[in-house]
């Protein structure tokens, strides 16, 4: 029913400068599969599994259902549904299952979230050496179907409704998923820097997040970081120890303000890192890979250009909420869903609540609908608050489905879940 473990024998044959290879590179990374690259510039992508059949310019959802990771839900009827398999949603998966709750996890590409993509996260409870995004994640897929929870991934939630009392989730695939109470875990998708060309370099030098699964190919190179936060600096780190010089290049006059004390000091300490403030990239070059940026400093006004093939952009994110825009889930102005008491500020947002109590902590205004971690309105962004706030739900899940069978025993039909 769920991934297996990891694969070795897996051969990519392809132009590394493109989107699709990009993309299918990350998506192997992220699902912790070994692969080998064999550099093919300018050819069509083939891809060899290890069962030995080739498959040629392959989607990444090719490629997953050829590994045997796309499967089919096991029952008619969840639980829960939850969409988004990063940390939060993980977490809520691992502890409704481990609660015998049937639970299924949809995941638009491979588990992890953002956090797949840092080389070594030092701040979670536990590992006192840190450990990168994509080894926590594949330990919390296997934990999860483990405790027996359902994991569909490369499939992407595109909206919800609500019948007969029930959550029904659409999925990109055509398919439909029925739940009885929901979580919303979508994260946040990185923030764009906004520039003509910026498409047309996705994956051919320009990158989105730290890169943890692109340093292998950064070997000897000079690699620029966008961005001032804790994960440009994780970024910076983890690049200077293969490339042969980081440029961070951060838009605010210090660092002290948008990163973390620990990494500061590990920057200050790294000769081959170079930092510059009160910059921004103003322009992208190239012709079919990146060739070159502009930059213009604050300060002085000044614009120049510099030559450079790898540019990693870790300026933050926007939440992933596009599956909810005909539903009537209230969100902030900034896209973020409001939960618990933090809809009272929010002008009739209220309007429809129809039960006694207000909403849980978590709940959002729709009754068995939750919200959880970074696309959470006022989340703190970060790994252990997105899985806290995953085992906390379960138990706030369970509270709404106890009422919502109460409910219907007493033939009242305003608790949606039934
Ligand atoms: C480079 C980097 C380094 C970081 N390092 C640290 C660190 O060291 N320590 C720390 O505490 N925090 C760190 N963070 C922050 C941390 O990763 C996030 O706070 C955390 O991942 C949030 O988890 P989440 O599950 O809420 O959302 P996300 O991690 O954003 O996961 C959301 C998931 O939902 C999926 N999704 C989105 N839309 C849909 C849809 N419609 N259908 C199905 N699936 C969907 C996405 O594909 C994604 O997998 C870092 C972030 C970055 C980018």
């Amino acid at each position: 029913m769920n991934p297996p473990a990891s694969s070795k024998e897996l051969r990519i044959v392809g132009d590394r400068d493109t989107p699709a290879g990009y993309e299918l590179r990350e998506f192997l990374f992220r699902s912790g599969v070994a692969y080998e690259w064999q550099e093919g510039a300018g050819s069509e992508l083939l891809c060899y599994l290890p069962d030995g059949a080739c498959l040629r310019s392959p989607s990444v959802r090719e490629v997953a259902l050829g590994l045997g990771f796309v499967h089919k839900p096991r029952f008619e009827l969840y639980d829960l549904s939850i969409y988004g398999a990063g940390p939060a949603g993980l977490s809520a998966a691992l502890s409704a299952a481990s609660e015998g709750l049937k639970t299924i996890l949809i995941e638009k590409g491979a588990v992890g979230g953002q956090a797949t993509t840092s080389s070594a996260i030092e701040n979670y409870l536990g590992f006192p050496d840190g450990i990168s995004g994509a080894e926590l994640a594949v330990r919390a897929r296997r934990q999860a179907v483990k405790m027996g929870a359902d994991i569909l991934l490369v499939s992407e939630g595109i909206d919800a409704y609500i019948k007969d009392g029930l959550i029904h989730n659409r999925l990109a695939d055509g398919g439909e998923l029925v739940a009885r109470a929901g979580i919303c875990a979508t994260g946040v998708d990185y923030r764009k820097l906004e520039l003509p060309e910026e498409a047309r370099f996705y994956g051919a030098g320009l990158y989105y997040g730290a890169g943890a699964g692109e340093a292998r190919f950064c070997s000897g190179r000079e690699v620029f970081v966008v961005g001032g936060g804790n994960s440009a600096g994780q970024a910076a780190l983890y690049f200077a120890k293969v490339a042969r010089k980081v440029t961070m290049l951060v838009r605010g006059p210090n660092l002290s303000s948008t990163l973390s004390r620990y990494l500061i000091d590990r920057i200050a300490a790294t000769s081959t890192i170079e930092v510059r403030l009160n910059t921004a990239v103003t322009e992208l070059r190239g012709g079919r890979t990146l060739e070159g940026i502009s930059v213009r400093d604050s300060e002085s006004g000044v614009t120049r250009k510099l030559a450079c093939g790898q540019v990693f952009v870790c300026i933050g994110g926007n939440p992933n909420n596009a599956w909810s825009r005909k539903t009537r889930l209230i969100r902030d102005e900034a896209g973020y869903f409001v939960t618990g008491a933090e809809l009272q500020a929010f002008d009739g947002a209220l309007r429809t609540w129809t039960l006694k109590r207000p909403p849980f902590f978590l709940e959002t205004n729709v009754a068995g609908v939750f919200a959880i971690g970074d696309v959470r309105h006022n989340s703190v962004k970060r790994i252990a608050s997105a899985v806290g706030e995953g085992a906390v739900v379960t138990a706030l899940v369970e509270k709404y489905l106890a009422e919502s069978e109460r409910d219907h025993a007493l033939g009242r039909t305003d608790t949606p879940g039934r």
